[in-house]
């Protein structure tokens, strides 16, 4: 069997957002690794996906790898306002002068992921971290001397520690005999990017429309990032999702939310129903084998916790190796390891109650919750406080787990 060429400790598989910090966090403490990526280096990475970048995101990323944090504070927009409407009409506006805070780095930026994603291919590529396309792993055997991986173009690669940042389907979960499960959500929801428009652009605002009317009483967010807008439509119980997200279909949603000027701009649109899942164990029983991001936890949008949470997943992890690697003693190496797997399981299911919280409100069927929102409709003339709990609510709470950790989730 060929042999990978390596002589990397650690290896990483997938190339997305998670196992490239993964990478660039070992870096920065003075690890080498590798990556194995199942496609190829031209591959299409479509829709802006994760658009909300938290700032101690920002922040890992800025640490790790000084300048990747400040591009994304460069070319990503801080929008100012807020602005919810109920059935139509106004709730809640507010407009801040100073909205990213007074700090380098903002409270928040909006930019899609694939910018994201390319400037972290630049970070790498800086910081010589070779990532091998086309090796898709295909099987992870764990031991307490190392992990031994196999490639499905038959290679074969030795390496210390390996984390799997292969995405929600992961291989390595798989291999370590994780087991996966949760929920998923009731609705469908069709997410949609609508390319800017050059002249007469919207205002930049975070809009959610409870109950538009302009969409036959579907509940609407359009959020602004670098380029465009994130388009979500909450399907009602008896849509059919396929027929919604059909090219003429859009045009009518778009037309009907944006104006005429953005009928024709849109670029990509899915449909989902989204899970909120986490794997029973992020390490395997030898803490050879770690599991960051989506590998480890699938969670509802809201609240922007995914690429989030997975990001201080990745820095963790990369903690916890170059402590381990570092040991003398065995059963240091493995307490570091098992540490990693009790902070991000813990913060985990913080996130995913958190995510619940914010699908639950949205879904909307409970009727305290239908009463409240109903409540807080009549009095938001009378009352700020009414308005902004209708806006704050569709991303569930603000807070971050109970224990110390890197990110804010
Ligand atoms: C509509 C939508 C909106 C979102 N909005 C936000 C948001 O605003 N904020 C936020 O924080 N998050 C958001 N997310 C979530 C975010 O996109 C994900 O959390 C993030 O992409 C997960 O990154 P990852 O690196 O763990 O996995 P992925 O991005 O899935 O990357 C996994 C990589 O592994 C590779 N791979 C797969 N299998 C193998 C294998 N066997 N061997 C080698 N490589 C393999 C894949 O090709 C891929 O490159 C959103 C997601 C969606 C769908």
């Amino acid at each position: 069997m060929a042999t990978g060429d390596t002589d990397a400790p650690v290896l990483i598989a997938g190339a997305g957002p998670v196992g490239m910090t993964t990478a660039l966090a070992l870096h920065a403490r003075g690890i080498d690794a590798e990556i194995l990526e199942a496609d190829s280096e031209d591959r299409d990475r479509s829709g802006s996906r994760a658009i909300y970048v938290h700032g101690a995101t920002l922040r890992t990323l800025e640490r790790i790898h000084p300048g990747l944090g400040m591009n994304l504070v460069e070319d990503g927009i801080v929008w100012p306002t807020r602005h919810t409407r109920w059935r139509g009409k106004e709730v809640f506006k507010r407009t801040y002068d100073n909205p990213g805070g007074s700090g380098e780095i903002p409270h928040f930026t909006s930019i899609p992921q694939v910018d994201t994603e390319e400037y972290m291919h630049e970070a790498l590529a800086d910081a010589d971290i070779p990532v091998h396309w086309e090796s898709e792993v295909e099987t992870v055997d764990a031991s307490e001397a190392g992990v031994r991986v196999e490639t499905t173009d038959g290679r074969e690669w030795e390496a210390e520690y390996v984390v799997g940042a292969d995405g929600g389907g992961s291989t390595v979960r798989k291999e370590i005999g994780a087991s996966f499960d949760g929920s998923q959500s009731e609705n469908s929801f069709i997410v949609a990017d609508v390319a800017e428009v050059e002249d007469d652009p919207r205002p930049l605002e975070r809009l959610f429309h409870y109950d538009a009317p302009e969409v036959d009483g579907r509940n609407v967010m359009l959020v602004p990032f670098t380029g465009g807008w994130r388009l979500d439509i909450q399907c009602l119980p008896d849509d059919d999702p396929d027929e919604l997200v059909t090219d003429e279909r859009m045009r009518e949603f778009v037309r009907a939310v944006m104006g005429e000027r953005y009928a024709d701009n849109t670029t990509w649109v899915s449909s989902y129903r989204f899970l909120q899942v986490m794997a029973d164990t992020f390490v395997d029983s030898h803490r050879r084998v770690l599991l960051a991001g989506e590998a480890a936890h699938l969670l509802a949008p809201f609240g922007a916790r995914g690429m989030n949470s997975g990001i201080a997943d990745a820095d963790e992890a990369a903690s916890a190796i170059a402590a381990a690697i570092d040991a003398r003693i065995e059963a240091v190496a493995r307490d570091e390891i098992e540490l990693f797997a009790a902070r991000r399981e813990t913060a985990t299911e913080y996130n995913l109650n958190a995510a619940g919280q914010a699908l639950e409100y949205l879904q909307g069927d409970d009727p305290v919750t239908v009463l409240r929102k109903e409540v807080a409709a009549s009095l938001a003339d009378h009352f700020d406080s009414a308005g902004e709990y209708l806006d704050d609510s569709p991303y569930g709470p603000h807070g971050a787990p109970p224990i110390v950790t890197t990110g804010q989730y």
